[in-house]
């Protein structure tokens, strides 16, 4: 995820990571480092085996207008981890295409490259620069559109 108080970008390490040890800065780290909890740690019904460290997935929650979305950021180092059994089962059902359901928009990144969840299927968006403001708008086919609304004005169907 990307940390604006130390500029971090998204999909990359931060800067002040030390992989297997934790953060070098702890202690000072950044407020939005402090208060952030992933979603695993919320919701009761997320199993065990979704856990991050062995899922590779971290699951979020972000108000939108509407709902609350459930935003997930993929290991970029595996990135189909979360198409994989029991993690797509779970998000799929939080569309409400699985049965007992949130029916709420399921967002996926991997990397800088996002993936849209409905019930009717999974929509590749391409690349989107997360830093700038962006919607997700229904296209003349039915299929789910992006369009950066700094900087760019080119919509980008879905495939
Ligand atoms: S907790 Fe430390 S290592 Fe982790 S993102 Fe924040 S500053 Fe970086």
């Amino acid at each position: 995820m990307g940390i604006e108080e130390i500029e971090k970008p998204g999909g990359v390490w931060c800067q002040h990571a030390r992989p297997g040890q934790g953060c070098a800065i702890h202690g000072q780290h950044p407020t939005a480092c402090r208060v952030f909890m992933c979603q695993w740690l919320f919701q009761a019904d997320i199993p065990e085996e979704l856990k991050p460290n062995r899922s590779k997935v971290i699951l979020t929650a972000v108000k939108g207008a509407r709902e609350t979305q459930l935003v997930v950021y993929t290991d970029p180092s595996d990135p189909n981890a979360w198409r994989r059994g029991a993690m797509h089962a779970f998000l799929r059902q939080q569309t409400g295409g699985g049965g007992i359901g949130y029916a709420r928009s399921v967002m996926v990144w991997v990397g800088k490259r996002m993936w849209l969840m409905t019930p009717d299927g999974d929509f590749d968006l391409g690349e989107i620069n997360g830093r700038k403001k962006f919607r997700i708008e229904k296209g003349p086919d039915g299929k789910p559109y992006v369009r950066q609304l700094e900087g760019s004005d080119d919509p980008r169907p879905a495939s």
